[in-house]
Order: C-alpha cells, then structure tokens, then sequence
C-alpha cells in the first residue's frame, strides 16, 4: 500500500501536469484523413494539449462501428509527426496495449466498460509492468467508488507511475436530462481520496449532447477539476460515433475561451474560492436531488395510475409507517435528526398523494 501511495506522488509532475489539460479529438478514428484534419485543426487553434481518439470502441449493441482497430494507430502516429501533440488512446486487453506501445501512443486511459472489471483492469496492469506511461482511469459506467478506486490500486501496482482520472458520469435506467448522470459528488469524493491524483473531466460522454457541453465544463472547472477531455470532429453529424456529442474544433476553441477558469490567489481571495468551492458542490447536490425528486413524482403517478386501474386506496398507513422507519434510522447514521426527516417525508409524501389524488380523480 505504502508503494502505491508513494508511486501516485509522482503523478502530477510529468506529462499529465499541465493544468488545466486539454484533451480532445474525435470519439473514433474513422479515416486517415479525418483524423489528420482534425489533429491539425486542433492544433491550429492553439489550446489542446493532447490528441485522443478511439482506436477499438465498446459499444454497448453489437452491429454498431466498433473502431478501425489496428490499422489507424500509424495515422495517430503521423498526427502526432505533423502536429506535435502527443496521442491517447482507449485500452481494454493487453494486445492493444502491445500494439499502442509499438505505434508510440504517448497516454493510454481506460475506459468505463473496462474500469467495471477487474479481470480485465487487472489485465491491464499486468501488460503494462516494466512500461512507463501515463494511463488515465474513466469512472466504471455504474455508480461504484470502490471499482474505480480499485482500478486506480491495480495499475499503480504495475510499473505506472503517472495515473489521472476521467469523470465521465454515470449511467443509470432512465438518465434524461444527461447520457450519463454526473453525479458529482462521487467525483468528489475521489479527488478527496486520490487527492495528489489529476482529476479531468469529460462533458461529452455525460451529456451525449452538444447544447449542455459548456455548462458541464464550467462546472468541473468550478469544482477545481484539473482538466477537460471533449470530442471533436471536423464533421460532427456525420461521426461514425457519439455523432450529436462532438463539436468541431473552431466550437472547442470558441468554448474554451468562455469559460471562466479559476486560479489559485491571494490569501482572503483564497478564503473566498474555498467558500465558493462548498457551495458550488452544495449547488451540485441540490441540482441531483430535484432530479431525483422529479423521478420519485414520476414513479408516484405511475403507482398512481396502477391503483386508480385497480381501485387501490391511494394511502397505506403500514408501508408510509416503514417507509419513515427505515428513513429515521438511516437519518441516524448520517446525523439527520428525526425532526427533519419528518419534515421532509411529510412533504415528499403530500405531493405524491395529490398528484395520486389528481389521477385517481382525472376525468374518463
Ligand atoms: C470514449 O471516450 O469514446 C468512450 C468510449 O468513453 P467511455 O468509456 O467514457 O464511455
Ligand atoms: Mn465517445
């Protein structure tokens, strides 16, 4: 343990220093000329420090592009001959490790469907002993810490000294307002544990849309992230992948340079940035919880309906005196006192039955 605490302290002194770090590039290399266009026009507009783009892609359904695979590694490499910015590419077996390390790839990251297994992070780790090369860890696609802490201990027990981490958000049945929900505070809460770690956002995969982009990025910035990784392409909608998330690099260029980047500053100014940081992450959660609210309302008119269906009464003393059971003790633990559960059950509760009520009592 102590060896690994001792290799992350090396981490953000080297490539992955640079703060904030840019990283952009299409969702997948498509052809050699789209990928050579679009290094180059993201190098013309002078911000991006890395180039990514996917070689081998996990697609969730079969039948959809699943990468050029092998052969567009030496289009990589000759981006990074024309341009100077040096390439990441997404790993998930020890092959493709040996075929970016033999094509010079300068960072690998591992992706969500990857981080979620240990067999295969642990895959990883062992085909990158003895190799010195930054690897960044995206968040597993579910919402478990412990995965992604697990998968950050597998590969600081390889040789890998420079390791960083990739927020990407969180899939979960029926996200609507993101792809993947970003649920911030367990980002949070890993930049608390890693805390000499690089933390980097990425707003393309948790809002799967381009409209949210900037707002999503604001935030991670506000949350003193360390950098962005966002997809860009010189053709967004005619992408092979991920088509309404990119942007083209001129729209990455214009979106770096509205948003507000923070600094580190004097004393009071300091004080004031730490004020600002508590509140932006009591923003975050307040933001998560009216999500969540407006799910329990839906899931409430769906019961609804069910019972107006089969003329159930809308209350039922015995599972609200659980549901309040359960909430107090739970309270307890998190050092909420039972007068505010109360409180707020209460509230939760009469808006469910009205809205029950409304149904049950809806004309036709
Ligand atoms: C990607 O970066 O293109 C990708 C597949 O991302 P994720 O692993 O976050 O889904
Ligand atoms: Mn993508």
């Amino acid at each position: 343990m102590q060896e690994i605490e001792q290799s992350m302290k090396l981490v953000t002194q080297q490539t992955l220093a640079k703060r904030p770090l840019i990283i952009s590039g299409p969702c997948s290399a498509e052809t050699e000329d789209q990928l050579l266009a679009t290094a180059q026009q993201l190098a013309a507009i002078g911000k991006v420090d890395m180039l990514r783009a996917g070689i081998w892609k996990p697609r969730t359904k079969p039948g959809m592009f699943e990468g050029v695979g092998v052969e567009a590694l030496p289009w990589l490499l000759q981006a990074k001959k024309i341009t100077g910015l040096p390439t990441a590419v997404e790993v998930a077996t020890a092959k493709q490790v040996q075929d970016a390390l033999f094509f010079e790839v300068d960072v690998l990251w591992v992706g969500a469907r990857t981080t979620v297994n240990p067999f295969s992070v642990q895959e990883l780790a062992d085909a990158l002993r003895g190799v010195e090369i930054p690897v960044l860890i995206k968040n597993p696609i579910n919402p478990d810490l412990e995965l992604w802490a697990g998968a950050v201990e597998r590969i600081a027990r390889s040789s890998i000294k420079q390791i960083g981490l990739i927020h990407r958000g969180f899939s979960s049945y029926g996200n609507t307002e993101y792809r993947n929900a970003p649920m911030w505070h367990l980002a949070i809460e890993m930049k608390r544990r890693f805390s000499n770690l690089i933390m980097i956002n990425d707003p393309s995969h948790i809002c799967g849309k381009r409209d949210s982009l900037m707002e999503v990025a604001q935030k991670a910035i506000d949350l003193d992230f360390d950098g962005l990784m966002i997809e860009s392409h010189i053709d967004p909608d005619n992408a092979w992948s991920d088509a309404q998330q990119q942007i083209t690099p001129l729209r990455l260029s214009e979106m770096l340079s509205s948003i507000k980047w923070r600094h580190e500053t004097a004393t009071e100014k300091e004080l004031i940035s730490v004020l600002e940081k508590f509140r932006e992450q009591i923003n975050h959660l307040d933001d998560e919880l009216i999500q969540l609210l407006g799910q329990r309302m839906k899931i409430a008119e769906k019961i609804g309906i069910f019972k107006k269906e089969n003329n159930v009464t809308i209350l039922q003393t015995n599972r609200w005196n659980q549901i309040l059971e359960k909430a107090y003790a739970k309270g307890e633990n998190l050092g909420l006192s039972k007068e505010f559960i109360t409180k707020y059950f209460d509230a939760v509760h009469m808006e469910s039955i009205n809205r029950q009520n409304n149904i049950m009592n809806a004309k036709g």
